[in-house]
This record gives C-alpha cells, sequence and structure tokens, in this order.
C-alpha cells in the first residue's frame, strides 16, 4: 500500500502546464492567463459624471444651504455619449448625466437630490430648466470619476498566472482586448469499463447499470477547463481495451473507470500492465483504493476505481490537480475549511477517510459537518448531497463528535 500523498506526488510529476494558445476572452473563462496585459489606454478615457444632476464650478456653490441656495443659469445638457460642446463658466450649470463627461470648465457634478429639483420634481432634456438652485457646496472633484481612476495607460492590471474569472472577462473587454493568451485546456479521454455497464437509454440486459462514472468525470473535467471526450464503454477483455487504449488519439490524459480492484474479470490492470509502463496501487484511502497509473502510448493514464463515490473520490484527490497543474494553475490544493464533527465517524483499517458531508457555518462562526447520508462506494445520493468530503487522517480510528477536522470542499471550484 503506498499513502495519498506519495500517489498525488508521484502522479504529479509526470504533468507540466499545457503550451499557451490565443483564444476569444469568453472562451478563456476559468483558463489561466500566460501572458502579462498591458491597458494601452486610461480607464475611464476621460473625465466623467459619477451621478446625475448639474456639472458646475465648486466655487460657485461655496456657503450653498437649503436655506441660502445658490442660483446657477443653465445652459446645456450632456449625457452619456454625448458630450456637452457648452463651457460652464461663473454662474452657471449643464445638467450633466451619469457617464456623461465633465464639460470644460466644471471641476465639480451636484447631484440632483442637491438641488431644488428634488422638492420641484424632475425635468427632462426636452424642458432644460432655465434655473436651479443648488442646496449644498461641493468640493473641485466631487462626484467626477477621473481619467485613469480604475487604470492608468501602461499599467498591468492582469498577471501571467492570474486565473480569469467574470471581473477579468470584463476587465480584458474594458481594455479593449478581444483576445487573450492562455495555457490551453487539457483533451481528456475518459473510458468506462465492465460487461455490466450500458450507456444512457442502451437497452439494459439482465444484471446490467448504467454509466454514470463517465458523465460524472467528463462533467467534472469540464467544469475545470478541460476538454472531455467520452470514450464510451470497455468490454471487460484485454482485446478490447487494448484497441481502444490503442485508438486514443490527441489525449493530454486518459481516465478510466472500472477493472482495477482484484476480481476474476478485473482486467483493465492486465491490460494496462502488459505494457508495462502502467503501475497498479492499493492507495490508503476510502473510499477507492486501488488506482493504476502510468503511460499508455506516451499519453498519462489514471486508471480510477469503478464504484461511482470511489472514482469520483479519486478523481478529486488525483484528477483534479493533474489536470490543474495543465491548465498553468499554481494552487493546486483542494480549498479546504475546518469543521466540527455532529456525528461519531468510525475509521478502522489504517486509511485516509474521505467521508461525504453537508457542511454548514462560516468562516467567522466555524464550520460544521453532518454526514450527507449512507457512506457505500456505491451511493451517490450521497455524494449528491454533500458539498464537502471531510477528511479522517489514516491514524485516527474514531473521530467523535467536537472533533475538528478539515473538509475539502469539493463544490468551490466555480469561476
Ligand atoms: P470494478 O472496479 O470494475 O470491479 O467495479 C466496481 C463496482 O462499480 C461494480 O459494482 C461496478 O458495476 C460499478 N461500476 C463500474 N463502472 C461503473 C460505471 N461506469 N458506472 C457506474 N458503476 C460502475
Ligand atoms: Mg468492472
Amino acid at each position: 500500500m503506498i499513502g495519498v500523498d506519495e500517489a498525488l506526488e508521484r502522479i504529479l510529476a509526470a504533468f507540466s502546464p499545457l503550451p499557451a494558445e490565443n483564444v476569444p476572452i469568453l472562451d478563456a473563462l476559468g483558463l489561466v492567463l500566460s501572458e502579462d496585459v498591458a491597458a494601452d489606454n486610461d480607464i475611464p478615457p476621460f473625465p466623467n459624471s459619477a451621478m446625475d444632476g448639474y456639472a458646475v464650478r465648486a466655487d460657485d456653490t461655496n456657503g450653498a444651504s437649503s436655506d441660502e441656495p445658490a442660483g446657477l443659469r443653465v445652459t446645456g445638457y450632456a449625457r452619456a455619449g454625448s458630450p456637452s460642446d457648452e463651457r460652464v463658466t461663473g454662474g452657471t450649470a449643464i445638467r450633466i448625466m451619469t457617464g456623461a463627461p465633465i464639460p470644460n470648465g466644471a471641476d465639480a457634478v451636484v447631484r440632483f437630490e442637491d438641488t431644488d429639483e428634488s422638492t420641484r420634481g424632475r425635468a427632462f432634456a426636452a424642458d432644460l430648466v432655465a434655473r436651479v438652485l443648488v442646496c449644498r457646496s461641493v468640493r473641485p472633484g466631487e462626484n467626477v470619476r477621473p481619467t485613469g481612476e480604475d487604470i492608468r495607460r501602461g499599467d498591468i492590471p492582469l498577471r501571467a498566472g492570474t486565473r480569469l474569472r467574470s471581473p477579468e472577462i470584463g476587465l480584458l473587454a474594458a481594455i479593449n482586448r478581444a483576445t487573450v493568451s492562455v495555457q490551453r485546456r487539457p483533451r481528456v479521454a475518459i473510458l468506462s469499463t465492465g460487461d455490466e455497464v450500458a450507456d444512457v437509454e442502451a437497452e439494459l440486459r439482465p444484471g446490467q447499470i448504467r454509466d454514470s462514472n463517465g458523465y460524472l468525470l467528463a462533467a467534472r473535467v469540464r467544469l475545470l477547463g478541460g476538454e472531455p471526450m467520452l470514450l464510451g464503454i470497455g468490454r471487460d477483455a484485454i482485446d478490447d481495451l487494448m484497441a481502444r487504449l490503442d485508438a486514443i488519439r490527441g489525449a493530454d490524459l486518459i481516465v478510466t473507470s472500472g477493472g482495477v480492484s482484484l476480481g476474476d474479470y478485473d482486467v483493465v490492470k492486465d491490460a494496462l500492465r502488459s505494457r508495462g509502463e502502467v503501475a497498479i496501487w492499493q492507495v490508503r484511502m476510502r473510499p477507492g483504493k486501488p488506482l493504476a497509473f502510468g503511460q499508455v502510448g506516451g499519453t498519462p493514464l489514471l486508471g480510477l476505481p469503478g464504484n461511482p463515490v470511489a472514482a469520483a473520490v479519486s478523481f478529486e484527490q488525483f484528477g483534479r490537480p493533474a489536470i490543474l497543474r495543465m491548465l498553468g494553475r499554481r494552487d493546486l490544493a483542494i480549498p479546504t475549511v475546518e469543521a466540527t464533527v455532529a456525528e461519531r465517524i468510525e475509521n478502522r483499517g489504517g486509511r485516509r477517510h474521505y467521508v461525504r458531508v453537508v457542511v454548514a457555518g462560516n468562516a467567522r462562526e466555524g464550520y460544521s459537518a453532518q454526514l450527507a447520508g449512507p457512506q457505500g462506494a456505491g451511493v451517490l445520493t450521497s455524494l449528491v448531497r454533500a458539498n464537502g468530503l471531510l477528511v479522517v487522517p489514516e491514524h485516527l480510528e474514531v473521530a467523535e463528535p467536537g472533533a475538528k477536522l478539515p473538509v475539502q470542499m469539493i463544490d468551490w471550484d466555480g469561476v
């Protein structure tokens, strides 16, 4: 038997970041930037109003209050996308909408709420009021968003290594980048195995079950930023498996499920062994234990156990970090919180036990973890219910209620 950490270390040694390519920014969601991105313009590119109101000279509002308002003559109108070409001079104001360029001569904006407009009711562009009463003084620059407030020309708002979430995609658009260089998506070939396994909608023969692993793994690969290739279901026959593996083209990783245990028909391991480049390990973990890892035709192969939860949990520990490394991610660890165990959990046999739990709480008040249901390796519904995997260490035979243990938050991978 080997430990989980040792297995992970050996697996990760086979992966490095994939080459970069240019993609449209929306296709880069969730991927990792492979270039420093510089801004060749100021954002915003011109000073503009942060409020709906009147562009003024701040000096003209000195000492203004509701009792002694400052009266200004309104000479024009500025709205977003349509600058006013009037100039604000002493005693005048220009009606201005949020986002409109600040007119020449003005250095501040008075909000409608601080004028007599709030009591008088709204005027519209069509019937521009001739005079406005300002009921509060403004400082120079007040309610004005200056040029370059967000980003200055020449700044590097995004560095290589950044994972692109929706705010980063928006920022790229803001600085006029249509495409961006990212580590390309890993292509992950997924092969389910087992004579008893049938695809969704295929007719079931007696004793057959549906392939859930293929779809679960493909969905996970896609969410992480990889490109899954579903290869269907291999028979429990060495020839069939070898032929399917040999036919795989263009994959950066092959993931199989099933056939690596000790049963009479667990022939995936024999097929893989016959190549001499794949090792079969017994990993000190539960669920899961048998695991295959090596190379087939120069492509890394990860062989997961067949039980759906064992496959899913093993994939989280070994497949996820391999994919993240290919994507150029640096932090490969699963986001983990410490939670208080609500129930007694047994852990005999010296294996690291990943327990499906529902985590509630928050960082400030602490987290608690409750069993998400029966923990059999084939019970997918308790994985459906769970948002975390509580990790009971190898040496701990019983976790008593109240014990604090780490929980891997398996649904914190979104973007
Ligand atoms: P194995 O590791 O091949 O012995 O399979 C262990 C258990 O997982 C058996 O009960 C299989 O029927 C089940 N199993 C294997 N592959 C799949 C799959 N793709 N989808 C759902 N269950 C599976
Ligand atoms: Mg099988």
